[in-house]
Order: structure tokens, then sequence, then C-alpha cells
């Protein structure tokens, strides 16, 4: 056994660790040292040719000598790992006085915004924000709403129908008052608003498109609720909607699912009731429908009419903000080309 070449190797390798030494260089000395051909592998092939009792001896030599090579290239090639990624931190070192990347952020969408600030008045209230289904059944979109099959109602607002004659996209929020008033089993008394997505079949053009957006409510009580009731509630809506300068008021209409029946009327916000062409002179700009709850949609509902009574309301977001924000075409709320949407960067919207 070559003794003599164990010691030589030790000093050798002793002496290679300088502050020179490089990855380059680190990774030569690997492959000199321990590659397949290296200068200690080449030692391990010769244990063969070792005498059996000589053997022992010879091993713990070698693998003393393997250490001391292994021990000095991991401490070097730890230092030099770690100064690499010194300088690589130090490169990359943020400048926080340099300008930044201008990132454009979104804001609301303006039918987005009027939900909410409905949604901000009725809470305070306390009436609840209550969601339904926009694939809807023929009951609770018609039937409980005292319009029956083959009622000229159904005529006027042109349902898109999925499933014969029941199953159909709703056409009016009205549905999740009748599905609320049936989970409170005429029980409960009821303050609630349903903002959603309702659907027609019209013509989409400036002022028509087949998909709206409602805000439904409905107040049930013992109470003797009346008209007097809807039209503080409404005045409260109004004021918040377009100005604490806002006057309403009630005109006599027709709906298949109150009794009495109004149109809602808010004083112009342009003209101040003077008459201009948004309100086309008339000083009125009419919001929403209204009224008593008729005491038929009560019944079918669960709610006896001799105890409980109760107002609903309902007028569409898009129509409330083409008045708020001066918009003149419906389409725009679901168009998705940036430089028409621009218009809803307002400031105002949080
Ligand atoms: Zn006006």
């Amino acid at each position: 056994m070559n003794k003599e070449r164990i010691k030589e190797l030790t000093s050798e390798i002793e002496n290679l660790w300088t502050s020179e030494l490089d990855m380059q260089k680190l990774n030569d000395l690997r492959v000199m040292y321990l590659g397949k051909n290296g200068k200690i592998t080449e030692l391990s092939k010769g244990m063969k040719d070792v005498p059996n009792e000589e053997k022992k001896e010879y091993g713990v030599l070698l693998n003393e000598l393997r250490k001391l090579f292994e021990d000095n290239y991991n401490l070097y090639n730890n230092k030099l790992l770690e100064k690499e990624l010194n300088d690589k931190l130090s490169k990359e070192k943020i400048d926080v006085t340099l300008p930044s990347t201008k990132i454009n952020v979104g804001s609301p969408n303006i039918l987005e915004h009027i939900i909410e600030e409905v949604e901000e008045v009725f809470m305070s209230m306390g009436y609840d924000v209550v969601d339904g289904p926009e694939i809807e059944e023929d009951k609770y979109n018609f039937e409980l709403l005292n319009i029956p099959k083959g009622h000229p109602a159904r005529d006027a607002q042109d349902t898109f129908y999925i499933e014969g004659n029941e199953i159909l996209l709703r056409s009016q929020t009205s549905a999740v008052q009748a599905r609320v008033m049936l989970e409170h089993e005429g029980k409960e008394p009821i303050r609630m608003i349903c903002p959603g997505r309702t659907y027609r079949r019209d013509e989409d053009d400036a002022t028509h498109s087949h998909n709206f957006t409602q805000i439904e409510g409905l107040l049930v009580d013992k109470k003797d609720i009346s008209l007097s009731d809807l039209k503080g509630t409404f005045d409260a809506l109004a004021k918040k909607l377009f100005g604490e300068d806002c006057v309403t008021r009630f005109r006599p209409s027709y709906y298949q699912f109150t009794e009495p029946s109004v149109e809602t009327d808010v004083s112009c916000f342009a003209c101040k009731g003077k008459g201009c062409p948004l309100c086309k002179n008339t000083g009125w700009l009419t919001i929403s429908g209204a009224g008593m709850v008729h005491p038929n949609v009560l019944k079918m509902c669960g709610y006896d009419p001799n105890v409980w009574k109760g107002f609903a309301f309902g007028f569409g977001a898009e129509r409330c903000a083409m008045l708020k924000y001066g918009i003149n075409d419906i389409r725009t709320f679901y168009n998705a080309d940036l430089r028409v949407v621009g218009i809803f960067d307002r400031k105002e919207a949080k």
C-alpha cells in the first residue's frame, strides 16, 4: 500500500485553498481529486490490491484524505455561494426614489355604485338585502304576484322562457318578494330590498336592454301601513340619490300586484323643477312604480290581508344612473370597451 502517496496528497490538498479560488477553479479541483479519474478516486481503486491485513488502516487513511478534501471544498463552496448571492442582491437593490410604473386602477361600475347607495339607505332603515335566482319558476315570477296564466300582463313582459311555460329568466325581481313572504310563512314582518338582474325580450336600443337591473323593495307589517309610509320611504331614497332639495310626488297607476298603485316622480334635479330637455319640460322625472301590496298577493304568499299590510316598490338602476350621470345610451353599462366605460372613472365612486 502506498502510504507515501497518501501523505503526498495530504500536503498537496492542504495547500490548495487560497483566496483566489472561484467557482470554476473549485469545480476543477473537485474533478481533479474526486472525479472519475481523480487522484483520490485512483487511490480508492487501488484498494483491491492492498493485502487484507492492511486494508483497514489503508481505508482509514483514505477516508481521512477524502474528508480533508471535502471539508475544505464545502467550506469554500459555501463561501463562494454566499458571495454570489450578496453580489446579486446588491445589484438588484430597489431604488425607492425611482418613479413608479403607472397602474390603471378601475372603479366600480355606476350600476354597482347606485345599488350600494340604495342598499345603504335601506339598511339604515332596518331593511335586509336579499338575493334570489335569476332562473325562476313561473309561479314566483307571475302566478303569486296576481298575474295568472293568460293574463295580458304576461304578453307585455315578453319573457325568456327556458323550459316550456314553467321555467324562465325572471322578468322582474318581484319574484324574490313572493319567495321571502312564503319563507316567513305569514308570521313575521318583512323589510327587504332585492337588487338584481332581470331579463326581457326587448330589442336592444338606446333605452332598452334585454338585460337590466331592478331594485325592488317590500315591507309587510301588522301595523297600520299606508301610502304615506311608502311616500316617506321613497322621499328618503330620492334625497339620498338626487340631493337634499329633491321633491317627490305620486301619480295614480296600475300594477297587478299592488292596490292602489302609483308611479313615483322626483323633481328634476337638472332644472330644479322649472322644465328642461331632461324632464321634457315637465319638471318631473318618473323613477319607480310602487303601491300597497295587493290583498291577493298577501293571501297567496301566506299572509292574512285582514291582519297584514304592506307596500312594495321597484325601479331600474340603469334609469337612475342614466338620469343622475347624464348617460344617454343604456348599452353603455354593459360595454367592455375601456375607451367608452372610461366615463365611469369618477372620483366620487369609492
Ligand atoms: Zn328638468
